[in-house]
């Protein structure tokens, strides 16, 4: 037998939880399926989980761990009666209402079915694959130089990749260090004009063209990078202390792809400043929907909002 919901709430970072402590407050009694620990994809508490020190979140002057603010906003949406359990979804169904959800096997009855159903399954940065490069996350490796470029003030840090993201982050973060080398594998940057002009007249900013990223050295910290010349082949150990990986980004959108409208690269599209999808019933928040901003607070922010037009949409529905 399923389990009916008024609200589902699929995924658990700073979006998930939010709307959860907001629809929970309004009542409606959310379940949360939070995902699984098993891949960095759909892992508890979202991208936060992959950090350390997070300085910039409104509410905590000394900072906090990421692991310990999503500790709290789990527990801040459990005060209120959030049901969460540890599981991914395997199945989606937006096609009629109620939406049905499959947990575990995709045949035979939904697991649960819900009038409404809030998307915050995120985004992932894309990542080089090598194996320093994980160990290393939060310890000099990171994939937002807005998060973390103030850690790295007077030191000799790199970008890797080649387009705008990689010039902005490489622009933004030559504020604080004292060299930023961009790392790129072709000879030919993907970004716009505008900000390869922009970084070619910054005199912080070096280049290291047709150039890899193999491995990323050091124990606790990141100490070196070894970078291969495609060209040559020959393999170099820079003294870099921070890797600010820029090739990209990935919405979770596997599960729904083909169900709602999604903008031309392929983020989940919402209608104006609200979370509304093309879906009624269905909203969307946090990084699954935003490429621009990619914040916690951002995302918080966008799941408050999810909650709210989640509960109009049901009392309208209950209306009716
Ligand atoms: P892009 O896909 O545009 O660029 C990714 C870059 O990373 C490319 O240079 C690519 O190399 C490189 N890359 C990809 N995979 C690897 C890998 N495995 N190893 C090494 N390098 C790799 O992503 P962005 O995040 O830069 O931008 C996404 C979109 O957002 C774009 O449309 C961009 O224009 C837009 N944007 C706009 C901004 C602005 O206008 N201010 C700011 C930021 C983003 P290669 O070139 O060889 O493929």
């Amino acid at each position: 037998m399923s389990e009916h919901r008024n609200v589902v709430i699929i995924g658990s970072g700073p979006a998930g939880l939010t709307a959860a402590i907001y629809a929970a407050r309004a009542d409606l009694s959310p379940l949360v399926i939070e995902g699984e620990p098993s891949s960095t994809s759909d892992q508890p508490g979202g991208q936060l989980m992959l950090t350390t020190d997070v300085e910039n979140f409104p509410g905590f002057p000394e900072g906090v761990m990421g692991p310990d603010l999503m500790v709290n906003f789990r527990a801040q949406a459990v005060r209120f009666n959030t049901d969460i359990i540890t599981a991914k979804v395997s199945r989606l169904e937006l096609g009629g209402r109620p939406f049905q959800m499959w947990v575990g096997a995709t045949d035979g009855e939904p697991t649960y079915t819900a009038d409404a159903v809030i998307l915050a399954t995120g985004a992932q940065a894309l990542m080089l694959g090598i194996e320093g490069e994980q160990r290393l996350l939060g310890h000099g490796v990171s994939a937002c130089a807005t998060c973390d470029g103030f850690f790295f003030r007077d030191q000799d840090i790199c970008v890797v990749g080649g387009g705008d993201t990689a010039l902005e982050e490489a622009q933004f973060l030559s504020r604080f260090a004292r060299t930023v080398t961009v790392i790129h594998r072709r000879d030919e940057l993907r970004a716009s004009r505008i900000m390869q002009d922009r970084a070619m007249a910054n005199e912080k900013i070096k280049w290291l063209w047709n150039s890899v990223v193999d491995d990323i050295v050091g124990e606790s910290k990141v100490e070196g990078v070894v970078v291969r010349d495609t060209t040559t082949g020959e393999s170099t150990t820079h003294p870099f202390t921070g890797v600010f990986v820029a090739i990209g980004h990935r919405p979770n959108t596997d599960l729904f792809a083909d169900q709602l409208e999604l903008q031309p690269n392929g983020y989940v599209q919402t209608q104006g400043a609200t979370s509304l999808t093309s879906v009624d019933g269905v909203f969307a928040c946090g990084d699954l929907q935003d490429d621009r901003y990619r914040q916690a607070i951002t995302a918080a922010g966008s799941g408050c909002m999810a909650a709210i037009d989640a509960e109009r949409f049901l009392e309208a529905l209950h209306d009716a």
